[in-house]
């Protein structure tokens, strides 16, 4: 008879414990009244492993020799959150669309197959990231029945509903990204960027102020110009650097890629050469801006991006995630390589967030705007700069980005620090002596 096994008492055989039953358990498959949580069942598979490979020194697939590789490969099958440390490449995107998944789960056993005939261990070489698909003893039996527990692969994941809300943004993002890349990448990729530059800037800019940067009667002829390729080369050269540009210079603001970030200081220079060119009431309002802008992301670079490598250098030595095998003593990196270890960055999350960044940015000026329009009025507070409102509501775009990109990186930290906390917990679990 069927029972609701969410009511259901149920006590672990392997520690004793006792709770109701929820994610945390395995739901028994095999019919016998035997209950297990999902991390002493993983742990009691690793120690069937382990002793396999004890008896066994050279098992049928040759990656799996050592302890600590028996170690990596569970943790690795076992973590459901493991595309946040590493870069999903095309092959593996197109694999998850439902249309062109192969029918077996087997993507890369003929060659570490073939190699194996060969009698060379050449898998390694041949895919890049190192992850080997399965354990020796796949499932444990049960030891009533003797069939397996459990049919699939258990995973794991902590209960944090932040890390399952932040994995299932960063597919999405990844997922999106990529898709509309290909898309776009089959018409025409220029047109396209150029759309992307004028919008990106248009969010930020006022009509008035993008007039004079770009050096432009109207900004809506930069649409009829747009859409042709003869329309793009009459522009002038130094407009089309700077609308071309603008999304290249966020991307350099936002990743930590040398040659970006050289670009995104030539930019700004062609860009504050162009802003000195608006003056509006005498103020140089615009330059001071972008002075304003440009100091703060030097302090940034110079006084708080030190500590942030630390934070992140403290996660991963703390939590020794087991895809990165490192010397606690040794600095395995460069001290900002530290950021990209728990949680990845790649180009994707780089260029969405990058096009995203100015809306949002500018999105966050404007309720900061009508905060302080609105604590004016209530508090009679009587503040008039001597700017216009156009030119009000551009300085707040910039502190709206400049909120948004602060935001970000906090969230990101907090990520870290919660998936450093999930590693500590899977990596503990199967390792510790339960006997
Ligand atoms: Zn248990
Ligand atoms: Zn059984």
């Amino acid at each position: 008879m069927f029972k609701n096994p969410f009511n259901q008492n149920c006590t672990c055989w392997i520690c004793l414990e006792e709770s109701n039953f929820d994610s945390a358990w395995i739901l028994h498959e095999c019919g016998c009244n035997l209950q297990v949580h999902k991390l002493c069942y993983l742990h009691w598979l690793y120690s069937i492993n382990k002793n396999y490979i004890s008896k066994n020194l050279v098992t049928k697939n040759l990656n799996l020799v050592t302890e600590d590789d028996l170690k990596r490969t569970m943790c690795y099958l076992v973590d459901s959150h493991r595309n946040l440390h590493r870069e999903v490449s095309l092959s593996e995107f197109l694999n998850t669309l439902p249309f062109i998944r192969p029918k077996t789960n087997e993507p890369v056993a003929p060659s570490v197959s073939i190699m194996s005939v060969l009698g060379i261990n050449y898998s390694i070489s041949f895919r890049i990231v190192r992850s080997p698909m399965s354990l020796p003893v796949e499932f444990a039996e049960c030891p009533q029945c003797k069939n397996p527990v459990v049919n699939r692969q258990i995973t794991f994941t902590s209960r944090s509903f932040f890390l399952a809300v932040f994995y299932w943004t960063k597919s999405f993002i990844r997922n999106t990204t990529i898709a509309l890349t290909l898309a776009l990448s089959t018409l025409n990729i220029g047109k396209w960027w150029f759309k992307i530059g004028i919008w990106q800037l248009r969010c930020i800019f006022p009509e008035n102020v993008l007039r004079v940067i770009l050096d432009i009667s109207t900004t809506k002829a930069l649409n009829v110009y747009g859409e042709t390729m003869s329309g793009l080369v009459s522009i002038p050269q130094m407009t089309r650097f700077l609308i071309f540009g603008f999304p290249v210079c966020l991307m350099g603001v936002r990743s930590t890629n040398p040659t970006l970030n050289r670009f995104r200081w030539l930019y700004s220079l062609a860009l504050s050469v162009r802003a000195g060119h608006y003056d509006s009431n005498n103020t140089k309002l615009l330059s001071r801006t972008l002075t304003t802008c440009n100091i703060c992301m030097f302090l940034h670079s110079a006084i708080t991006t030190p500590f942030i490598s630390r934070f992140y250098e403290y996660l991963v030595k703390t939590a020794t995630p087991y895809f990165c095998p490192i010397d606690k003593s040794l600095d395995s990196f460069p001290s900002q390589g530290y950021g990209d270890v728990i949680i990845k960055t790649s180009w994707y999350d780089v260029l969405f967030e990058s096009i995203l960044w100015p809306a949002i940015g500018s999105m966050v000026g404007g309720k900061l705007f009508d905060a302080v329009t609105w604590i004016q009025r209530e508090f009679g507070l009587n503040w008039s700069p001597s700017c216009s409102p156009n030119d009000c509501r551009m300085v707040f775009n910039f502190v709206g980005c400049g909120v948004t990109a602060v935001a970000r990186q906090l969230l990101d930290m907090w990520a870290s620090y919660m998936r450093a906390k999930e590693l500590k917990q899977l990596q503990e679990s199967i390792e510790e002596n339960i006997q």
